[in-house]
């Protein structure tokens, strides 16, 4: 036993607490995709190229055309809590406008991967920076050629957490959720130029004309987009509750699937889930889906700040209102008036 002024408590090295931490905010490559794609879309990108090898677990590449970073921008990108996103705690108050603010994805992924940023910044004269990063330390920084914008590429994501790489799932897996992440992103931003490939096969590319019917022919094609009723409700054709406006497109009854994984709802334009705007959603469809069955769905809801914490953790993605009786009955009213105008649904009884 030890005497009382020795302890097993003991401080953890820098390494191992950087690796602990990037478990946290990194599971699995669709985490360092969605981080990738943010930061892109934050940084004003007209295009964003995902290609990802083997599910994302061999090679990420994540390249757009935005801002980009000087020499001095991209060494300090990668360092811990660093952030051109906000100043301090009152910009969380007033509600950021930017997706990422904790300033700690690049640092973490990096920590976990061999990292690569080549950028320039928009109209710069000169040559861009190229800096490597391994396992959390700063391998190089040269000067290099390269377009205006940014590429990040992510190789041999957990090569050095054993652990961590062993839960990797499939290939298939986890292509399929940095499939629906890439997804979520294009139909969230169809003013922007979204592209997926995998293992060297165009998956899907959206064209960014900022329309979204056209994004979701390009993420999931012809029968799905020609079935699709477009929902246009605001504030006072909805039933009371928080939401100000619920809009988008929701599938024919007849076009479903066996999965969740179509139903991309967003709150404030933040791809999140929702328990209440899910039973919202179901409910308007009711019986014209047969058990276990899911529409394809795009929709977009509107709601003052104060009404949900939108201050989420960066992995989850679950919202909760403070009233999601109301949210979920405002939902139903918004999808079932589109199902309604389009004959899609037998009318029923108003429910109480
Ligand atoms: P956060 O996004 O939370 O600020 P990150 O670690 O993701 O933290 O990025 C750190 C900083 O690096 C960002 O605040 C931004 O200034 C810069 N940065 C990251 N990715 C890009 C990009 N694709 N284009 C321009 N700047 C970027
Ligand atoms: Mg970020």
């Amino acid at each position: 036993t030890p005497s009382e002024d020795e302890t097993d408590i003991h401080e953890l090295d820098e390494d191992t607490v950087a690796r602990i931490a990037a478990g946290e905010v990194v599971e699995r490559p669709a985490s360092a995709v969605k981080e990738l794609v943010e930061n892109s879309l934050d940084a004003d990108a007209k295009s964003v190229d995902v290609t990802v090898e083997a599910g994302g677990t061999e090679r990420i590449r994540v390249a757009d055309d935005g801002r980009g970073m000087s020499e001095a921008g991209v060494r300090a990108a990668v360092r811990e809590h660093t952030t051109s996103k906000i100043d301090g705690l009152e910009d969380l108050e007033s509600g950021v406008a930017t997706l990422g603010f904790r300033g700690e994805a690049l640092h973490t992924i990096g920590s976990v991967s061999r990292l690569t940023i080549r950028s320039r910044p928009r109209d710069a004269a000169g040559a861009g920076t190229e800096l490597t990063y391994e396992g959390g330390d700063v391998v190089s920084v040269e000067p290099t050629g390269c377009p205006d914008g940014t590429i990040v590429e992510v190789e041999d994501l957990f090569y050095n957490t054993p652990a961590r790489r062993k839960f990797l799932k499939t290939t298939a897996t986890e292509f399929a959720h940095v499939n629906r992440v890439v997804t979520r992103y294009a139909l969230a931003n169809p003013e922007v130029a979204v592209s997926l490939t995998h293992d060297g096969r165009e998956v899907f590319s959206t064209t960014g004309q900022d329309d979204l019917q056209a994004a979701v022919l390009a993420v999931y094609g012809r029968e799905v987009a020609s079935s699709m009723i477009p929902v246009e409700t605001d504030g006072d054709e909805l039933p009371p509750g928080p939401l100000d406006a619920v809009s988008g497109l929701v599938s024919h009854p007849e076009v479903n699937r066996s999965s969740r994984d179509y139903l991309a709802t967003y709150v404030n334009g933040r791809a999140v889930t929702a328990d209440a705007v899910r039973e919202g959603i179901m409910g308007a469809y009711g019986t014209q889906l047969g058990g276990d069955r899911y529409p394809f769905v795009t929709l977009f809801l509107e709601v003052p700040g104060e009404a949900v914490d939108v201050n989420v953790h960066p992995r989850k993605r679950e919202v909760r209102f403070d009233d999601d009786d109301a949210v979920r009955r405002q939902v139903d009213a918004a999808v079932e008036s589109a199902l309604l105008e389009h004959g899609l649904l037998r009318s029923r009884a108003p429910r109480g």
